[in-house]
């Protein structure tokens, strides 16, 4: 294979890549435009369950005062089944004390109660009205999503026979270039393979030795920029031999 067979494998492989990141990127603004889209749902989504926690946090407490009003209710009526058998004075104002203290707690607990149900239905009321909500934003996100993931899909071909052809030439170049393309393509530091445009290296925009331009002209092999190491090709070798 001749040095000028190299090069324009090499010119090829690079614009392929060079639309595969095209591609890329694309298919990312697509995925940031779909998450953007998605926001008033996310949004919605966190309020609701923000609302169902409330809805269990509710539940829990009117649980828990059921069973404290249920106690002292146990508690009052044992203290008043002792209170005949009682012998003093003393013991009976002293235990008539006890019922009044424990019968106000179950008064304040079952006043809780009330409260609570009353928060807990207001709760599970505007739980059922995010829910529906989200229901709704839902489809219409998910319609969105869909269009919008349709303009994406129109790559899915493209990309496959550029892969397809990325293979192809990767298995004819010289394994040397290959390595040396890599290395420039890895770091994401711009194209490997780079013209000379009055005399200057389009990499690094550096003015090359003159003898170096006449060898990259020569064609005799593969020269690479004395400053920034990125393979040249003069002016007139991009098209040339195209097959
Ligand atoms: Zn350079």
């Amino acid at each position: 294979m001749t040095v000028q067979e190299d090069l324009q494998k090499l010119i090829r492989l690079q614009e392929v890549d060079s639309r595969l990141q095209e591609i890329r990127e694309k298919r990312e603004e697509v995925e940031q435009a779909i998450l953007h889209v998605r926001e008033p749902l996310t949004r919605l989504e966190a309020e609701r369950d923000e609302q169902i926690e409330e809805v269990a946090k509710l539940r829990e407490e009117a649980q828990g005062l059921e069973r404290t009003t249920q106690e002292f209710a146990e508690k009052v009526q044992k203290s008043k089944e002792k209170l005949p058998q009682i012998k003093t004075q003393e013991e009976y104002f002293a235990l008539q004390k006890e019922i009044e203290v424990i019968e106000r707690r179950k008064g304040e607990d079952e006043e809780k109660l009330l409260r609570n149900m009353e928060l807990f239905e207001e709760s599970q009321r505007k739980k059922d009205e995010l829910v529906a909500q989200c229901k709704e934003e839902e489809e219409s996100f998910l319609k969105n999503r869909e269009e919008m993931l349709a303009d994406s899909n129109l790559f899915d071909a493209e990309e496959a026979e550029l892969n397809t052809r990325r293979e192809e030439i990767i298995q004819t170049i010289d394994p040397r270039y290959l390595v040396h393309y890599n290395k420039f393509a890895q770091h994401k530091v711009g194209p490997a393979v780079v013209q000379i445009i009055d005399g200057n290296c389009q990499g690094c925009h550096m003015t090359l030795p003159p003898q170096l331009f006449n060898d990259v002209r020569k064609g005799a092999s593969i020269i690479t920029c004395s400053f920034c190491n990125r393979i040249l090709y003069a002016e007139n070798q991009a098209c040339r031999n195209e097959s």
